[in-house]
């Protein structure tokens, strides 16, 4: 078996470190990539340090924003050949016969989709092992075509970033005419606020970080507002369509469900450790307002989204980092200090 080599978590507490462990030959339907990128999302970090339930299985390589090349493929795959630009997002499998998976919605497969990392490994009966890593094998219809024209590191957040904002935008049918909230300027949310613009919406981004007002109109928002002053809060309520809710921590979702207007829906992407406070019933009744949630998105929607990106020219906003600098990259992510995406140059990853 081809030998990967990555970076682990060992356990909760742990920082990442150097790890060596086996991928599979790449069977008939197999594609087997060299991974050149790999974006740092705030899954990764919410997963390694067990911040979900406790399903963490160690020791955890984490990452699904993967891109790279395919370097062999089995004798039945079809659709792609030696050499290809590929990519990979947060999941390798899925149970291909149940209503949702029918229907191309793999993500929310009635029989559990297998993640990139933390998953049940069809093959192995294992563990998954995910992007911060050389290489990986995946089954050819969880594998994504991408293009060479963009700008290659900053593709790698697109295979999540991108499609868990692209999905919701689709599903609520974001388009010209709508005004559209961003809250949280990080990795999701300067995604979605490109994504947003592009498919014609007002965009209105609300940002806990005062630093962040002139990027936030420079990727593409109409309007920045400090989440914490309650009076430009105020100018904000009872006026957006939609709001596409990326934060990583707990807040108060009544300060959001009171901006929508009439049959709004916000949508939560953040998965925090813990929940949000409940909110208030009165503000979603008296606009007959939703509270929603979606998860990344299938794999036709998620070439869809990789095909819209490289019409129009949308990439993440990146800052490159060293295999080695992983585990300072979390903590920065912690302080809400990323613009916009890690990604690991995996170069940089070399065996010991
Ligand atoms: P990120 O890059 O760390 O961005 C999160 C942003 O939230 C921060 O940049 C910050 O923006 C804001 N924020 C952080 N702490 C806050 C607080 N205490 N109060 C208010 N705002 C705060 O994280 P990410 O990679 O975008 O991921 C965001 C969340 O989405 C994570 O929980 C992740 O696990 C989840 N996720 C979900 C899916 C899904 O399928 N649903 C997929 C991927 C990720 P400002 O500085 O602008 O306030
Ligand atoms: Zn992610």
């Amino acid at each position: 078996m081809p030998l990967a080599i990555g970076y682990a978590a060992h356990a909760a507490d742990q920082e990442l470190e150097y790890f060596e462990f086996d991928r599979r030959e790449p069977t008939a339907l197999d594609v087997e990539i060299e991974i050149a990128y790999c974006g740092v999302c705030h899954s990764d970090l919410h997963q390694v340090r067990d911040e979900w339930g406790g399903n963490t299985v160690f020791p955890c390589v984490p990452g699904h924003e993967i891109v790279g090349k395919v370097t062999r493929v089995g004798d039945k795959v079809s659709k792609f050949k030696v050499g290809d630009t590929v990519g990979v997002g947060c999941m390798v499998d899925s149970c291909g016969h149940c209503h949702s998976c029918d229907e191309g919605h793999e993500q929310y497969c009635e029989n559990g989709f297998v993640a990139t990392y933390n998953g049940e490994d069809k093959h192995s009966g294992g563990v998954t092992y995910g992007g911060y890593s050389n290489r990986i094998t995946v089954t050819e219809e969880f594998v994504l075509r991408v293009s060479d024209d963009a700008d290659l590191a900053g593709v790698a957040p697109l295979l999540c970033a991108g499609i868990t904002t692209y999905s919701p935008l689709r599903y609520w049918g974001v388009s010209k005419g709508h005004k559209v909230g961003v809250v949280g300027l990080g990795g999701l949310g300067h995604m979605a606020v490109k994504l947003a613009k592009a498919m014609g919406a007002e965009v209105v981004l609300f940002t806990t970080s005062p630093g962040k007002v002139d990027d936030g109109k420079r990727l593409g928002a109409d309007h920045v507002v400090i989440s914490k002053d309650e009076d430009a809060m105020k100018a904000w309520v009872n006026s957006l369509d939609f709001i596409l809710n990326t934060v990583a921590a707990p807040h108060n979702l009544d300060e959001y469900l009171g901006l929508l207007r009439l049959n709004g829906t916000m949508c939560l992407v953040g998965v925090p450790a813990e929940s949000h406070p409940s909110p208030a019933v009165f503000n979603l009744i008296a606009k007959r307002r939703s509270l929603a949630g979606s998860l990344i998105g299938g794999i036709a929607e998620t070439q869809e989204m990789l095909d819209f990106c490289a019409e129009h020219n949308i990439t993440s906003d990146i800052e490159l980092i060293a295999m080695d600098d992983i585990n300072d990259a979390y903590e920065r992510m912690l302080n809400s200090d990323v613009k916009y995406r890690f990604v690991i140059d995996m170069a940089t990853l070399k065996q010991r």
